[in-house]
């Protein structure tokens, strides 16, 4: 039998489709041959899968699979590359070396130190973010399950949800999902999180993510939450909940044992004065299309909440720009604010979803001049690197050299947010790594102060 949540009862044969709308039922790798539509592809197409999802991180759920995949277009559509496992999203040679081990009929253990291996070669873990962003308490020790890497806002990363309704086959902490704990990034301790809260009085916004805080049950969300409500948190204004559950599982807001529980929550919050905002990954138009995503949507603004939209571009998703502009036409018409469009981070199957930087810049340019100002408010393509968020902002020609114009959106050091600066223009070019400074200058503005501080984490000596 497929896994079946442990929060709700093995549905008997006889309900199993009249209850499939509305009971969480999810896929694992070791359930690829019992998804129903899979069993139509090439059995080669097949154990591509099992090759890639050695590896890589797979979970799907029958909602997803029924509702937001239109099977006639695999494996063209978007959704069905959003979630399942593809073959060109390993190199020729790591297919190769796994797929070979798998068809020797090798041990678990041999699998498993294969995975372990090639999964190193993925640059598992972008962005310094395990050495760089965990704050440390007044011990120097570090606090393990917060971040915080922008002076106002403290990123939260509540133990019970650092899974999600399905996986994305693009997801940056995708290592957080395959086997090694000791590099989760969670904690299940509310005080931590209160006590540094308290003592971090310049902290305005607590961003809750995972994983996918909303795969929690209410009341665990409840107690990380609800005693924000204290006068001593009166400087924590706002409280963002990242999630991707609006796509994967709207039946979270509407239909779930503890959906108008968790709505009752949310509306407290806002009652009290906090601002709440609901931040929904979404990648495609296609995700918003069933009447359970609108009524979901729906429920969530009633009480107060406001719902805004991020997500990176990537190639076979939704590179794009009438996706884009169908995207965000659709959002603003649900009253759903766009918020950020990402570029795919320099992690695990970059190498499928990656888009050069200057053709990001041109798919967000030509989606904006296809949308009215209600949807121009996603900033963007955004690269959340070391340093910061860099947005591109466009392609110049500076003195005879073509270069690209970026700002910080938001930075290590706030003084470095809102200065334009430059960089040679290179068509191929993915990541904020690849470029170089413009006019033959030795190195970027905040490279030296950024080297100081990777100094001081003990980062490069
Ligand atoms: C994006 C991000 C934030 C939030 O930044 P805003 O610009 O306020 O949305 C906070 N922390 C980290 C690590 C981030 O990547």
């Amino acid at each position: 039998m497929p896994q079946v949540s442990g929060l709700r009862r093995e549905p008997s044969d006889a309900d199993v489709s009249e209850a499939a709308a509305d009971r969480f039922k999810v896929y694992t790798q070791r359930d690829l041959e019992r998804i129903v539509p899979l069993q139509q592809l090439p059995a080669s197409m097949r154990f591509d899968m099992q090759v890639v999802s050695s590896i890589l991180p797979f979970r799907v759920n029958q909602y997803v699979i029924d509702e937001l995949i239109d099977w006639d277009r695999v494996p063209d559509d978007p959704i069905f590359q959003l979630t399942f496992p593809q073959r060109g999203m390993l190199s020729p040679e790591m297919f190769e070396r796994m797929a070979s081990v798998l068809r020797s009929e090798a041990d678990r253990a041999t699998v498993q130190a294969l995975a372990r291996e090639l999964r190193a070669e993925l640059n598992p873990h972008p962005a310094g973010q395990l050495q760089m962003n965990l704050p440390l308490d007044a011990n120097g020790e570090p606090l393990n399950g917060l971040q915080h890497k922008y002076r106002e806002t403290v990123l939260f990363f509540p133990s019970q949800g650092q899974t999600c309704h399905s996986y994305c086959s693009f997801c940056f902490r995708w290592a957080q999902f395959v086997g090694d704990k000791a590099l989760r990034i969670a904690t299940n301790e509310a005080n931590r999180l209160h006590r540094y809260l308290e003592q971090h009085p310049e902290v305005t916004d607590l961003l809750v993510t995972g994983g996918d805080p909303m795969v929690m049950k209410t009341k665990h969300l409840r107690g990380y939450l609800e005693p924000l409500l204290e006068p001593r948190f009166a400087h924590v204004q706002t409280i963002r909940i990242g999630t991707k559950a609006l796509t994967f599982w709207p039946q979270r807001f509407v239909s779930d044992d503890d959906a108008d529980e968790l709505l009752e929550l949310l509306q407290r919050l806002v009652e009290a004065g906090k601002h709440v905002s609901i931040m929904a990954h979404y990648n495609h138009w296609q995700e918003l299309r069933t009447d359970i995503a609108h009524r979901a949507i729906a429920r969530l603004r009633e009480t107060g909440a406001q719902i805004r939209s991020q997500g990176p571009l990537l190639a076979h998703i939704n590179d794009d720009a009438a996706d884009w502009a169908r995207l965000w036409k659709e959002q603003v018409r649900l009253g759903i604010v766009p918020y950020y469009m990402f570029v795919e981070r320099d992690t695990g199957a970059r190498h499928w979803f990656e888009v050069p930087l200057a053709r990001a810049w041109q798919i967000y340019r030509d989606a904006m001049q296809q949308v009215s100002g209600l949807g121009r408010t996603a900033r963007g393509p955004s690269m959340s690197a070391g340093p910061g968020k860099v947005e591109i902002q466009g392609v110049t020609e500076i003195q005879g050299e073509k270069v690209f114009v970026l700002r910080f959106i938001q930075a290590r050091n706030p003084d470095w947010v809102q200065r334009p600066f430059f960089a040679a223009y290179d068509e191929q070019a993915t990541w904020l790594d690849q470029l170089r400074p413009p006019f033959g200058e030795a190195q970027f503005f905040f490279e030296p102060e950024y080297e100081q501080m990777r100094r001081e984490r003990g980062l490069i000596t």
